[in-house]
């Protein structure tokens, strides 16, 4: 007998028919022999309904109101849930944040699990019951509600899988599983069977959408194996798990970003104190800066020039600090682009490969497209290029390393 956590996302209960099917798996897991949790995202669309109709009563609603509103999506669907169970003659219970002790910080709308206690759930399912847990959802020291930021249901399944000891955490969506990239804009793009939480932290860090990223760091700390898989279809999924055992692919997944845009201060004083104070005043207000180079510039001589990326939601904000930082340095002219993308490469064979980026610029050179900027971390490799060329770059990326044909173990030979 397993004890197994399913997480249903919005789509996956997007309507009652959708609440059937899942209720319907649930009950035949457990029959199985299996004791069942399963945690539910809000409806479809609730959760974004709710939270406009809060910022049209206001341009800046209270965080704390905004928790309690925003939670109620996930209320909804565990009570449907759970008397959906009811009818096809199951036993069910549906257990909210407060009920699970789901325990985090105070921080309003992204608030961090501290803690979770697995006996509520243990002894609900103990007695028979699926139990049908609320999921996005917590509460903070002084016991106000909580929530754990967009897409935090994966975090709640992953929580409480680690907290009861969870065989596996079956993540629930609409998509087969974890692609080697974007099927929307890349046919040939495959479903991975297998993946390290470290790649699927990096993946999910440059956009793919299927998993929060909290949730992958904390399957990761806990060793919780994930099993992401569709509720459409009784196929394989794509497991994530730790990288004993697994192969090392040299590039498992090809992402893209489009969140953010590039700055480049041209003509800054060369000499040091300079990077420290446009970083620095940067850092203390929070915005966080991915990629940056700082070369020589154009004209040469005492001056360089400093290119860096933000998110695009943060530009405005950086235009005021920067402007002022380039006064106070004495710089010269800053220039803005949005329309720019970053590729990357990610995977574990990287570290113990050579040439994997070469092959990634030649790839991208033999298109015509110009590389901005670089960065590297040690399963990673990202190009920042104009946004025009992204479907370009990531097919071509794609089907260099041979991923239409199964994950590359060396890079391709030229
Ligand atoms: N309902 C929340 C959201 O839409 C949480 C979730 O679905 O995971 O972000
Ligand atoms: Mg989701």
């Amino acid at each position: 007998m397993a004890l197994v956590v399913q997480k249903y996302g919005g789509t996956s209960v997007g309507t009652l028919a959708r609440v059937e099917n899942v209720a319907r798996r649930a009950l035949r897991t457990q029959a199985e022999g299996n004791q069942v949790v399963i945690i539910v995202s809000a409806m479809a669309g609730v959760t974004d309904k709710l939270l406009g109709l809060a910022y049209e009563v206001s341009e800046k609603p209270d965080t704390r109101e905004l928790d309690v509103l925003a939670s109620t999506g996930e209320q909804q669907s565990a009570a449907i849930m759970a008397m959906t169970i009811h009818k096809l003659g199951g036993k069910a219970k549906s257990l909210l944040g407060h009920q699970v002790k789901i325990n985090t910080d105070g921080a309003f709308t992204k608030a961090r699990i501290h803690t979770i206690e697995g006996s509520k759930v243990r002894s609900t399912v103990k007695d028979g019951h699926i139990a049908v847990v609320a999921g996005f959802q917590g509460l903070n020291a002084e016991g106000d509600i909580t929530t754990l930021g967009r897409g935090g249901s994966d975090t709640t399944a992953v929580a409480i899988a680690a907290a009861i000891e969870a065989d596996v955490c079956e993540i629930y969506t609409d998509v087969e599983g974890v692609f080697t990239t974007d099927p929307n804009i890349c046919a040939s793009a495959r479903k991975i069977d297998r993946i390290s939480f470290e790649e699927m932290l990096e993946l999910a860090s440059l956009g793919a959408k299927v998993l929060q990223i909290r949730s992958v760091e904390l399957a990761m700390k806990y060793g919780v194996p994930l099993h992401v898989r569709s509720s459409f279809s009784d196929g394989m999924g794509t497991m994530v798990v730790g990288e004993e055992g697994l192969e090392k692919v040299v590039v498992q997944g090809v992402a893209y970003d489009k969140k953010e845009a590039k700055v480049q201060l041209i003509n800054v004083p060369d000499r040091p104190g300079v990077v420290a104070k446009i970083f620095g005043e940067l850092a203390d207000r929070n915005v966080s800066v991915d990629m940056i180079i700082q070369s020589p510039s154009r004209e040469g001589g005492t001056t360089t020039d400093v290119t860096f990326t933000v998110p695009k939601t943060d530009l405005t904000q950086v235009r005021d600090i920067i402007e002022q930082t380039a006064r106070d340095v004495g710089g010269g002219a800053i220039e803005y682009d949005n329309d720019v993308v970053k590729v990357s490469i990610v995977g574990l064979g990287m570290r113990s490969h050579a040439g994997v980026a070469a092959e990634m610029f030649q790839l991208l050179s033999s298109e015509g497209v110009n590389i901005q900027a670089i960065s590297t971390s040690e399963i990673k490799i990202s190009c920042l290029i104009a946004s025009k060329y992204t479907e370009l770059a990531v097919r071509t990326l794609h089907d260099g390393f041979g991923l239409d044909k199964g994950a590359s173990i060396v890079p391709p030979a030229h």
